[in-house]
């Protein structure tokens, strides 16, 4: 175990493969930090006798990199979304012994939830209230099955919830009745928003308590910083957290566009903040995605006449609306998956760029999912961001080639818009998908998933990216994105001292090998947050 310097004390890390994303000095031996700030990089003996009584950690060999950022995460609801239970369990009483568990750490009266069971699985019959009361008769249990489609609650949670023999069922849902009338505690379709009414909004205090659990596990994948989605709930959370000295994590926040006007009324400007919390753009929506058939297209999806999905934001709302944020000094970050979707948001950002006097402002598009050709050079050109997330492109392969056909050639394409000189920041959309950007790493570079599919060369491969562009993605684009390149995102003499050992070089492994890659260990401002 490393030991953390004292305060102003000079540590040297010698013996390393480090891969520095900075296009001044790419690989380095030795680096030398003094407090939260790297001082020098170098091979072993110039950075040791620039700092002859500096502490020396060998680092064995092994590949040193700058922290890990993650630029389209939603924290609050990755965060709560651990605190839930894994219902997916193989027998009921199973579960159970779960949900048992769970209410001996939690306060007597406050929800347990879950996700994930299935009757089916556990021979076809439906549980009733009574196995809950049985494991948790003292806190309100709600627990959602995999389909999405039933909810299961034990007697405290329709009580709080209200639900009596007397409950009519709602239009489009049923609640399962015993011949008595009594309900059995499973509620299907529209009958489960009956209970999950009634459970209460988190607090930013717990929102924040959540947060801070979640923290050593963003440390071991090696995130240092994130781009957090969520809303101002979170925000609060992230300041609570550093009021009480726990913000161990560098959060970069969007604002949700329904807060535009109150942002732009308390004179909050993109890149307001400071190392730890810093603002970042406006978040707003102009389709939805693709598995429902919501991402918004030129051409209707393979196999349907006419179906082009849903345009969330009308164009000329959505030109207003970051015109005005553009004018207040706030970037936008535009949520677009298909191509009519991102051909929209560039002809918005078109509009604005000609109204912006300088190009100060990091406008990005999140997703980018889907380009036309037409369009796979307009992101550069108008100095917008491509926020990508490497995992969607192996995670959707199937359904992309199902729905897009012959267009998913300009989906998830990472090579196209890196040659086209758009800037890149990589992210997860976590908790949509895992929060462990070497998953994205690895995706990014092989285009396959880790048990090797699609064999033998990944979907696409003429759209892989080398190592060193990925983590660039992972580490400089985030930066920049944020705002914040002069201060993070490489491993350069000024810069803040965050960085990640790994297990392995990931630079020069077989690629495949990149998703069993380990952090051994995850620094931030200085300090050793997490060693294996
Ligand atoms: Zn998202």
């Amino acid at each position: 175990m490393w030991k953390n310097a004292a305060a102003m004390d000079d540590c040297i890390l010698t013996n390393a493969r480090i891969h520095t994303m900075d296009a001044a000095r790419p690989v380095a031996r030795a680096i030398a930090l003094r407090d939260n700030v790297i001082l020098a990089l170098g091979d072993e003996n110039a950075v040791r006798s620039l700092l002859p009584d500096a502490t020396v950690i060998d680092v064995h060999d092994r590949c040193v990199i700058p922290g890990l950022i993650d630029a389209h995460l939603h924290a609050e609801l990755t965060a709560l979304g651990l605190k839930t239970i894994d219902a997916e369990a193989p027998t009921l009483d199973g579960l159970l012994r779960r949900v048992e568990e769970r209410a001996k750490i939690t306060p007597k009266g406050v929800w347990i939830r879950g996700y994930g069971w299935n009757q089916n699985v556990w021979g076809g019959t439906f549980p009733t209230t009574a196995d809950l009361d049985r494991v948790a008769p003292e806190h309100p249990v709600y627990l959602t099955a995999k389909s999405g489609h039933a909810a299961w609650g034990n007697s405290l949670a329709l009580q709080m919830a209200g639900v009596t023999p007397s409950t009519p069922d709602p239009a489009g849902g049923e609640i399962v009745r015993e011949a008595n009338g009594e309900p059995t505690g499973i509620f299907l379709e529209n009958a489960v928003e009956l209970v999950d009414r009634a459970i209460p909004e988190p607090t930013a205090q717990q929102v924040a308590d959540a947060m801070r659990d979640a923290l050593p596990l963003f440390h071991r994948v090696g995130l240092v910083g994130i781009h957090d989605f969520d809303g101002q709930r979170a925000l609060q959370a992230w300041q609570i957290l550093r009021e009480r000295g726990e913000l161990r994590l560098r959060v970069s926040k969007t604002i949700p566009v329904a807060l535009q006007g109150h942002a732009i009324a308390t004179g909050v400007r993109s890149g307001f903040g400071d190392d730890w919390l810093r603002i970042n753009s406006v978040k707003s929506f102009a389709d939805g995605a693709l598995g429902p058939q919501t991402a918004l297209m030129i051409e209707p999806y393979d196999g349907t006449i006419d179906k082009r999905g849903i345009r969330t934001l009308g164009k000329e709302e959505m030109f207003e609306s970051v015109r005005e944020a553009s004018a207040a000094g706030l970037s936008s970050a535009i949520h677009a998956i298909g191509d009519k979707a991102n051909r929209d948001v560039l002809d918005v950002l078109a509009m604005v760029r000609r109204e912006e006097g300088s190009p100060r402002l990091r406008h990005r598009i999140e997703h980018v999912q889907l380009l036309h050709p037409d369009d796979f050079d307009r992101l550069a050109q108008l100095n917008v961001i491509a926020s990508m997330q490497p995992i969607h492109a192996t995670s959707d392969l199937h359904i992309a080639n199902r729905h897009w056909g012959k267009r998913s050639a300009g989906a998830y394409a990472f090579r196209t818009q890196h040659n086209a000189g758009a800037v890149l920041a990589f992210g997860s959309d976590s908790p949509v998908e895992s929060f462990d950007p070497l998953l994205g790493i690895h995706a990014a570079v092989t285009r396959r998933r880790p048990d090797g599919t699609p064999h033998p060369d990944g979907w696409y491969p003429e759209q892989r990216l080398a190592v060193s562009e990925v983590v660039w993605g992972f580490t400089m684009g985030a930066a920049y994105a944020a705002y914040e390149e002069h201060r993070k995102g490489s491993l350069t003499p000024g810069k803040l001292a965050d960085l990640v050992v790994l297990d392995r070089d990931i630079f020069s492994i077989d690629p495949m090998e990149i998703a069993e890659t380990r952090v051994l260990a995850t620094m931030i401002d200085g300090e050793w947050v997490w060693q294996s």
